[in-house]
């Protein structure tokens, strides 16, 4: 710290209050957590002067012996973990991961079957009139994705995305009365609609996704069957989610982010069958340049620390513990969304404690509880205020907390929760008296004391 202290005080203090941060609050966020040392010190370091466009062995710069080296060993364990034909470990998040995945089945679909069209032309050799039904093609692809306020992510086809703009959308939903995935309702729906790709996975979903059924589905109508993974990765890569859980035995092809529950560095990574690995590999110059190789490396690292067997004993006290915190929540008189939880996530009606999201994120913030507020299927509140507050233990349990200490945070968040009231008129104001946010937050600090 003494020396960015030296460049740029306000940074050094900003990472040394992050620390602080970090270290006496509970950090409930469900896409969070505590990467090792290992991890975090792969990340600092020269690599990330190197530039290294092109794939493992074929770069499009001299001198990439050592970024071969660190993404070929990332790419091997991506491939032993999940047990996945083909790795691609560049893309730099999640968002960059879901587009290298849908333009290389785009790239399968679209652009292969044309270019043969076309007397297996080159695509920069196409005429003008022949980009230009290319370009229509692929602007006339379809695609369905789980709605927002169900639980998916934003790049499942949410129109302020890209992903919006480049696919005609249909969501599917849950079914009101389980909140739980209509599987029944999404399969008329896709025979219906006749998506090109159909995407499981989701960032505020409580429960399992049976593949099995998705793929099913998606043989039926022709669909390409994507998973977005980025929430639960560390659940498939410790075997908490086998079998009919697992998405990939069940996907054409599987996206994810490397720094949630599996820990890693901020990244993204795709899997994919070897059919779409030849498209999924032309990620860069698609739409990546050049790949980071110090988060290579560093995803390299998380990974083989996900293959110890210690991290399938971390995978399933993440959801032991996600269920604890939920039976707590409910047996002190909360409602959780489909009334309880199979993963690393629980869903907090809070539309019961008169309040909207934006306010029970705003008063548990101040009372040591960092959350985020988030939609609950049919939302009355949107997608800013919400009537929903996301939590997940992916890094609680990293620290080492466990069912008994999520009895006790539930417990504190009860508390904020059922003595903060709304001003009246306002979605955003509120009021919590600051003796009980002060004890709150005092109570937080201690529990994790013994969990430095
Ligand atoms: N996919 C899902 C399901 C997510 O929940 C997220 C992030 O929250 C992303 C993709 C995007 O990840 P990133 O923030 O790394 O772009």
């Amino acid at each position: 710290l003494d020396v960015i202290r030296s460049v740029e005080p306000r940074v050094a203090d900003a990472i040394a209050s992050e620390l602080t941060d970090q270290r006496e609050s509970l950090k409930l966020i469900a896409s969070e957590n505590y990467a090792s040392p290992a991890v975090l010190l792969a990340m600092g370091n020269w690599f990330s002067d190197k530039y290294a466009e092109g794939t493992i062995g074929r770069r499009f710069y001299a001198g990439c012996q050592n970024v071969d080296t660190v993404e070929s060993v990332a790419a091997e364990h991506a491939k032993a973990l999940f047990g996945a034909p083909h790795a691609y470990v560049q893309p730099h998040s999640g968002i960059d991961a879901n587009l290298v995945a849908y333009w290389a089945i785009l790239g399968d679909r679209v652009e292969k079957p044309m270019l043969k069209k076309f007397e297996k032309r080159q695509i920069n050799d196409l005429t003008d009139a022949e980009w230009a039904e290319m370009r229509a093609a692929f602007g006339n692809q379809r695609l369905m994705g789980m709605s927002l306020d169900a639980g998916g992510h934003l790049t499942h086809g949410f129109r302020p995305n890209i992903s919006g703009k480049m696919f005609d959308q249909r969501s599917y939903g849950v079914d009101p009365a389980t909140g739980q995935i209509d599987y029944d309702g999404l399969r008329e729906s896709a025979k219906e609609f006749k998506p090109a790709v159909i995407v499981g996975g989701y960032s505020a979903y409580p429960r399992k996704v049976n593949f099995r059924i998705m793929r099913e589905i998606a043989d039926e109508v022709g669909a390409t069957f994507m998973v977005d993974m980025a929430h639960f990765a560390g659940l498939v890569a410790g075997k908490v989610f086998t079998g009919d859980f697992d998405p990939i035995p069940h996907a054409h092809i599987v996206t994810t982010t490397t720094h949630k529950s599996l820990r890693g560095p901020r990244g993204g990574m795709v899997l994919c069958q070897p059919e779409l690995a030849e498209q999924v590999d032309r990620g860069c110059p698609m739409v990546l340049g050049g790949p980071l190789a110090h988060v290579m490396g560093a995803k390299a690292v998380a990974l083989a620390e996900a293959r110890r067997p210690e991290f399938a004993d971390y995978a399933q006290r993440i959801v032991a513990n996600s269920q604890a915190l939920a039976e707590g929540l409910i047996k002190r008189g909360a409602t959780v969304v489909s009334g309880g939880t199979d993963n690393h996530l629980v869903l907090i009606d809070v539309d019961k404690y008169g309040i909207t999201g934006r306010q029970a994120e705003q008063a548990l913030l101040d009372s040591g509880v960092v959350t985020n507020r988030n939609s609950i299927p049919n939302d009355p509140n949107g997608a800013w205020y919400t009537s929903g507050i996301r939590v997940g233990t992916p890094a609680l349990t990293t620290r080492g907390l466990g069912t008994a200490e999520m009895d006790q945070i539930a417990d504190l968040m009860h508390t904020v929760l059922s003595q903060t009231t709304s001003d009246a008129g306002s979605k955003a104001k509120f009021h919590l008296d600051p003796a009980v946010s002060d004890r709150v937050s005092k109570q937080a600090t201690e529990l994790l004391a013994p969990f430095p």
